[in-house]
Order: structure tokens, then C-alpha cells, then sequence
């Protein structure tokens, strides 16, 4: 296999590490310490990432975006994540969405969205799927139509009218414009009673309610959203009523952008915790001798370095096959499994630190941003799933 970049992938990677090195790493703790979790992320930082391209990447280029493919996908996020990993992923967030705007909705949707999205280096964009009922059944739909999406919405002529909560929605108070699976038939199963909508931030009815206060990714915000009567045009239907789940809209997508994306992300971190261990290792003395010549410390840097390295395999070549169009059930395989690196690798690394691995910052934001992982992609449900795919 050929692992070489082209003149353009390497491009790509370069200009991310710099920014990463220049903007993301010096702001990344004073970030995570702020208390207000409503108040962590810095505009500024958005502005000048977008304006190299970093929220606009997978945008087609007929549309004004960068068309990367899923080899520059996957070392962009790599080197942003290096620097900090939340900034990297409120990046990447804007790339399944863009990416579903221009694939899956009509010219008169992409006028009114994509364009204002193309103009605004501000306009970052979320996905609401998860209720305050729970989350994992809209990811892996059980028969019974009680279970799942209860955001509902009915149809009042030319207009819905939505009623509901969505929770722990990232960009959700923030965002300005939302992906939004909402129930359209209360008496069928999920996997035929959810419609995909398009929502502004200013739509009337809704509201952002609580910004979660999480301990890792602090950064890259969830919050609330609160829908009372709110009124959203059929217009701003993507695909068919009752047809979110439908391959070609939300779960293409997801399958496409998510798993690569996370898994990517994961791979920056553990570099990140590698660099932090080697550096460590190379400056800091115990008993007399640095900690590079203990052979305790020489095994974990060789495990940290071993796992980082293999996940970097996987994720290249996850990234390659969807450059193929050779897509597989790797590509959930890759984020599950990067679920498991990362955080081995970021504990190690706060291990090697020892009491300080608590007290140092930088390896303890690092085990907590990992930990974000769980949540994400390497729940039981998730694992389900791609394990379902596999067992096909
Ligand atoms: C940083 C972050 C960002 C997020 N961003 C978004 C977002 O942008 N949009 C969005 O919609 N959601 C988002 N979420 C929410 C996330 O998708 C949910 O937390 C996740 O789907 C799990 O749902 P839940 O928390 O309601 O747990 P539940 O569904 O209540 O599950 C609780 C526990 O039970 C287990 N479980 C549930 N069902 C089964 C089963 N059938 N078999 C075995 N075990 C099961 C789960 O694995 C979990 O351990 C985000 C979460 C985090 C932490």
C-alpha cells in the first residue's frame, strides 16, 4: 500500500500543525479553565480557522469549499486535534452538516443555507438527535414506536409546528443553524416516523435552555434546545416525511464524516500525550537518573508509542477506502477502537507524570478529553452497531 501524500494532502497537514502550533496549543488551557461553560468557546479562533478553510473543508468546490478528501480529512483533524482537541472537533462538526447540505438538499435549501453558511466565518452548525428520554435508542432504533425521538412535529398547512426538547446537543447554543430529527407519525417504529428538518437559531419557539458544564472538550459546547410551537416551513424538509433514516440523509453522512472524524481527532490527542511523555522522560529526573532510563517509563512510552502508531495505520487506511468509495464496517471498527487508544494512551501518559499527571494540566485536560470518547463513540450501543454490521 502507498502511504505517500500528494503535493496538496501535505499542504493541508502543514498549514493545520501550524495553526495548531501557533493558535489552538497556546489557547487551549486558558480555554478549559474558563468556569462558564456558555462562555468557553473564543470567536476569534473560529474566524481564523475558517478563513483557512479548516470550517469549510468538505464543502464541493462548485459551492465555494476545499472538497478535501477523506486522506487530508484525517490529517487535518489529526494535527488540529494535537493542538486541542475540542477546538479541532468544533471544526469538524461543520464538516458532516455542510457536507449534508450540499449532497442531500434541494437548490432552494442550499441557496437559503448554504450560502449564508459559505459567507459567515462564524456560522458553525449541530445536529440534534439526543432527548432528555435518552439517546441511544435513536441510534440503534428498537420496533416499539414509544421508544425514541419524541420531539414532535405536525403539520399546519404550508408550516410545522415543532414541540419538544433536545439535549446535550453540541453547538447547540451556539449554532445557527440545526439538523433536527423530529417524530412526524407518534404510532410507527423510529426507523419510519422520524423527519429530518432544517433549523435556524432565530426560528420563532425556539430557545436554548442549559449549557452543560462537561469536564473534557469544554470548548466545543452542549447545550439545551426548547421547542414550543415553533413554526418551521415544509421547505425545510430534507428528503422525505418520515424519511431521516433513510440511507441517503443522516446516517450516509454519519457513517461517511463521524467515525473517521472522531477516530482522527483521538490519533491527535495521543500524539499530543506521546509528546507530553517524551519530553517528560527526556527532561525530569528520579533517583538520580532521568526518567528516560527508568525501564518502567521506557515500557509505557513504548506502549503510548506502539498504540499511537497502529491507530495511525487504521485511520489512513479507513481514510483511503473512503477515498475508494470502499466503504466498510472499518470505519466504525476505527472509532470504537480509538476509544480504547485514546484513553490508554492519555492515562499512561498522566501516569508517567505521576502525581503530577493530577496536577500538571496539560496530561490531566488530556484524560479528560478522552474520556469524552465513552460518550461518543465507544458506548456499548456504538460498539452494537458496527458489531451488527460486521455479523451481517
Ligand atoms: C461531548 C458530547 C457531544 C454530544 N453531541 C451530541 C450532538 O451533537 N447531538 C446529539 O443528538 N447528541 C449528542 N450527544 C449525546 C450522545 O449522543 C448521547 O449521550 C448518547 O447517544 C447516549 O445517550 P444517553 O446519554 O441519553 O444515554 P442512554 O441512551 O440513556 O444510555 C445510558 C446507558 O445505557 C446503555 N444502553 C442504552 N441502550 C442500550 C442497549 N440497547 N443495549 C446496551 N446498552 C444500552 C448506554 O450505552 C449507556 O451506557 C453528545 C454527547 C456528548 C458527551
Amino acid at each position: 500500500m502507498d502511504f505517500s501524500l500528494n503535493d496538496e494532502q501535505r499542504a493541508w497537514q502543514m498549514k493545520a500543525r501550524k495553526f495548531a502550533d501557533e493558535v489552538l496549543r497556546p489557547a487551549s488551557l486558558a480555554r478549559d479553565r474558563i468556569a462558564d461553560p456558555a462562555k468557553t468557546i473564543d470567536w476569534d479562533i473560529i474566524k481564523q480557522g475558517s478563513k483557512l478553510g479548516f470550517r469549510t473543508a468538505v464543502v464541493p468546490k462548485e459551492y465555494g469549499g476545499h472538497a478535501i478528501d477523506f486522506v487530508t480529512q484525517a490529517l487535518v483533524m489529526a494535527e488540529l486535534a494535537r493542538g486541542d482537541s475540542a477546538m479541532s472537533k468544533a471544526f469538524s462538526q461543520c464538516w458532516k452538516w455542510s457536507h449534508l447540505i450540499s449532497m442531500a438538499c434541494t437548490q432552494d435549501q442550499k441557496d437559503r443555507f448554504l450560502k449564508p453558511f459559505m459567507a459567515d466565518d462564524t456560522f458553525v452548525l449541530g445536529k440534534g438527535i439526543t432527548e432528555p428520554s435518552g439517546g441511544s435508542d435513536n441510534r440503534l432504533p428498537p420496533d416499539d414506536p414509544k421508544a425514541g425521538v419524541k420531539l414532535r412535529a405536525v403539520r399546519d398547512g404550508d408550516d410545522w409546528i415543532l414541540n419538544g426538547e433536545k439535549t446535550f446537543i453540541a453547538n447547540g447554543n451556539v449554532g445557527k443553524l440545526f439538523f433536527l430529527d423530529v417524530r412526524t407519525d407518534p404510532n410507527a417504529p423510529l426507523r419510519n416516523a422520524v423527519t429530518l428538518f432544517l433549523v435556524p437559531k432565530d426560528t420563532p419557539g425556539f430557545r436554548v435552555g442549559k449549557v452543560f458544564n462537561k469536564s473534557g472538550w469544554r470548548f466545543y459546547q452542549n447545550g439545551e434546545m426548547i421547542f414550543e410551537n415553533a413554526r418551521v416551513p415544509h421547505a425545510n424538509v430534507i428528503g422525505e416525511v418520515n424519511g431521516a433514516y433513510a440511507k441517503s440523509t443522516g446516517d450516509a453522512s454519519g457513517d461517511l464524516f463521524g467515525d473517521l472524524e472522531l477516530a482522527a481527532n483521538a490519533l491527535g490527542v495521543c500524539d499530543a500525550a506521546c509528546e507530553q511523555s517524551i519530553n517528560l522522560a527526556r527532561t525530569a529526573t528520579q533517583g538520580g537518573k532521568l526518567l528516560k532510563e527508568q525501564q518502567v517509563v521506557q515500557l509505557k512510552i513504548n506502549r503510548m508509542c506502539a498504540l499511537t502508531e497502529a491507530l495511525r495505520s487504521f485511520v489512513m487506511r479507513v481514510a483511503y477506502e473512503h477515498d475508494q468509495r470502499a466503504h466498510s464496517a472499518n470505519a466504525g471498527l476505527v472509532m470504537n477502537l480509538a476509544t480504547d487508544i485514546i484513553q490508554e494512551v492519555a492515562e499512561l501518559n498522566a501516569d508517567i507524570h505521576d502525581s503530577a499527571g493530577i496536577l500538571d494540566e496539560n496530561a490531566d485536560k488530556l484524560v479528560r478529553d478522552a474520556f469524552i470518547w465513552s460518550h461518543l463513540a465507544g458506548d456499548a450501543v456504538q460498539r452494537m452497531k458496527v458489531s451488527r454490521r460486521v455479523l451481517k
